[in-house]
C-alpha cells in the first residue's frame, strides 16, 4: 500500500528538527516510486521528484507536525502547482460557442457531452445543442439522442450523411437560427491513434474553428493516456483535457503526466455514467488522489496556524530538562482543542482514521483528564512529583473522579514523561492522545 510505504519513508525523518539533504534522499525515493506508481512517466517523476527535494531540505519543522507529514504538505503542493494551481473554466463568450469534443473510443467522449450540455443547461443557464458527428455507428447518433432527452437538451444528427465536416456546419447553421448559445459536437473515435481518425478530426476543426478543444482520456489508461494526449495535441492542438473514469480505482497519475507532457489545463473530470454530475477539476484534490494520502494536508495546515512557535521552546526545553508538568498538559490539551474536533483530527492521519472508526474518542474524554487537572493546586500541578495518595484522594473528591481513575491517569502521565524524556524533544502532542478515560 502506498500510503504506507510513504509513512514508513517518512518515519525515518522523525526525530530531526530540520528536513535535511540526507534524511530526505529515502523519503525522496519512496514519492518518487509511489508517483510511478500511480502512472506517472518516470521521467516526469524523477524531474518532479528532484524540485521537491530542493524545496525541502533545510526547511524548518514545527513541532505539532512531524517532518513526514511536513513533507507530504510540500510535495502536495509542488503536485497542484504544476498540475495547474487553480481551476481553469471554459469561455463561453461567443454566440455560438463551438466546443469539438475528441479522443479514443470508449474514452467517455458521448457521455461527457451529455455531462457538459446538461451542466450548461442546468447551472450556467445555456441553451445548447448537441451534435451527433460520429458517422461510423448508427448506434452512436442514438446513444447521443437518448443522454439528449434525458436532460431535454435537442441532438442534431444526419443518420444519412457520411460527411461529418457537413454535419458540423449544418449544425452550427441550426444553432444560429435556433438561438443556441453553445454546440457540442461529439465526435467519432477509433480504438487506437489512426490517420483516418485524426484527419476528420482535424478537418471538422478547420471547418468549424471551435472555441474550445477538449480531448477526453480514460483515466485507467494510464501510461498509454499521455502517448494518445500527445498524439492528439501535435495535430489538434487541443485547449484542454478531460479526465475521465475517475470514479474506478486509478490513482490519476494521468493528470499529471498530460499536464506535463502537453501543458494543457485540465477542465473537467468525469466520475461515473450519471449525467447529474460534472466535476470541476481541482489540482488540490487530484495532488491528494494521486499520494493516496488520507486529508493531512488540512492536519498540517491547521496545526500550523495554532502552533505557536514560542511556545514550543519554552515546552521543548522543559521536557528536555525533564520539567513537563501538568501546567504544560493542560496547555496542550487546550492546543489540541482549538484545533478542532479530535477524532476528527485524528482521522486525518493516513492509517489512523479506519481504526478509530467505532472508538469513542470523544471530547469528552478530554474532559475528564482536565477535570482532574483542575482539581489539583497550583503547586501540585507543577510538582507532580509531590502528588501522593493523600492528595490524590482529594483531587478525587475534587473532580467527582474515583481515586482509580486519578491513580490510572497520574500511571499514564509518568510513563508519557518518562517516553517524552527519552526522546529528548517532543514530537507533536500525539502521545498525550494515548490518554483515553
Ligand atoms: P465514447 O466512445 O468516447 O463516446 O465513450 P462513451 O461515452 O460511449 O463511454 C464508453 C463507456 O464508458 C460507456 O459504457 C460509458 O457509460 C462509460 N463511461 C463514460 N464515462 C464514464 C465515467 O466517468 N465513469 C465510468 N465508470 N464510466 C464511464
Ligand atoms: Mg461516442
Amino acid at each position: 500500500n502506498l500510503s504506507e510505504r510513504l509513512e514508513s519513508a517518512f518515519k525515518q525523518l522523525k526525530g530531526e528538527g530540520r528536513i535535511s539533504e540526507i534524511n530526505v534522499a529515502s523519503t525522496i525515493k519512496e514519492i518518487r516510486r509511489a508517483l510511478v506508481d500511480a502512472d506517472v512517466n518516470f521521467k516526469i517523476a524523477k524531474e518532479f521528484t528532484d524540485k521537491v527535494k530542493e524545496k525541502a531540505t533545510g526547511e524548518k519543522v514545527i513541532t505539532a507536525v512531524s517532518p513526514g507529514q511536513l513533507m507530504v504538505k510540500i510535495v502536495k503542493d509542488e503536485l497542484a502547482e504544476l498540475m495547474g494551481g487553480t481551476e481553469s473554466e471554459i469561455n463561453l463568450n461567443n454566440k455560438p460557442t463551438i466546443i469539438l469534443i475528441a479522443g479514443l473510443q470508449g474514452s467517455g467522449k458521448t457521455t461527457f457531452s451529455g455531462k457538459l450540455a446538461n451542466f450548461l443547461k442546468s447551472k450556467k443557464g445555456r441553451n445548447p445543442l448537441l451534435v451527433a458527428a460520429d458517422i461510423y455507428r448508427p448506434a452512436a447518433i442514438d446513444q447521443l439522442k437518448v443522454l439528449g432527452e434525458q436532460i431535454k437538451v435537442p441532438v442534431y444528427s444526419e443518420p444519412e450523411n457520411k460527411d461529418a465536416v457537413a454535419i458540423a456546419q449544418n449544425a452550427i447553421a441550426e444553432a444560429k437560427k435556433n438561438g443556441n448559445g453553445v454546440v457540442i459536437i461529439d465526435t467519432a473515435g477509433r480504438l487506437a491513434i489512426d490517420e483516418v481518425m485524426m484527419t476528420e478530426v482535424a478537418n471538422v476543426k478547420a471547418a468549424v474553428q471551435p472555441h474550445e478543444i477538449l480531448f477526453v482520456v480514460d483515466s485507467m489508461t494510464g501510461q498509454d493516456a499521455v502517448n494518445t494526449a500527445k498524439a492528439f495535441n501535435d495535430r489538434l492542438n487541443f485547449t484542454g483535457v478531460v479526465l475521465t473514469k475517475l470514479d474506478g480505482d486509478t490513482r490519476g497519475g494521468a493528470a499529471l503526466s498530460i499536464r506535463y507532457t502537453v501543458d494543457k489545463p485540465i477542465k473537467f473530470v468525469s466520475m461515473g455514467e450519471k449525467l447529474d454530475t460534472l466535476d470541476v477539476f481541482y489540482p488540490e484534490r487530484m495532488a491528494q488522489r494521486i499520494l493516496g494520502m488520507g486529508d493531512i494536508t488540512t492536519l498540517v495546515e491547521r496545526a500550523q496556524a495554532q502552533f505557536d512557535e514560542a511556545q514550543a521552546k519554552k515546552l521543548e526545553k522543559k521536557i528536555r530538562n525533564n520539567k513537563f508538568d501538568f501546567e504544560d498538559f493542560k496547555e496542550q490539551l487546550g492546543q489540541i482543542k482549538k484545533m478542532g474536533n479530535i477524532k476528527d483530527l485524528l482521522a486525518m492521519i493516513p492509517g489512523v482514521g479506519k481504526a478509530i472508526k467505532d472508538i469513542d474518542i470523544s471530547d469528552d474524554a478530554f474532559k475528564g483528564i482536565e477535570a482532574i487537572i483542575n482539581s489539583m493546586t497550583p503547586y501540585e500541578r507543577q510538582n507532580p512529583d509531590v502528588i501522593d495518595p493523600n492528595r490524590r484522594r482529594r483531587i478525587a473528591k475534587g473532580c467527582g473522579k474515583d481515586i482509580s481513575d486519578v491513580n490510572a491517569f497520574m500511571k499514564q502521565f509518568e510513563q508519557m514523561r518518562q517516553m517524552m524524556g527519552q526522546m529528548g524533544k517532543m514530537r507533536g502532542m500525539m502521545p498525550g492522545m494515548g490518554m483515553g478515560m
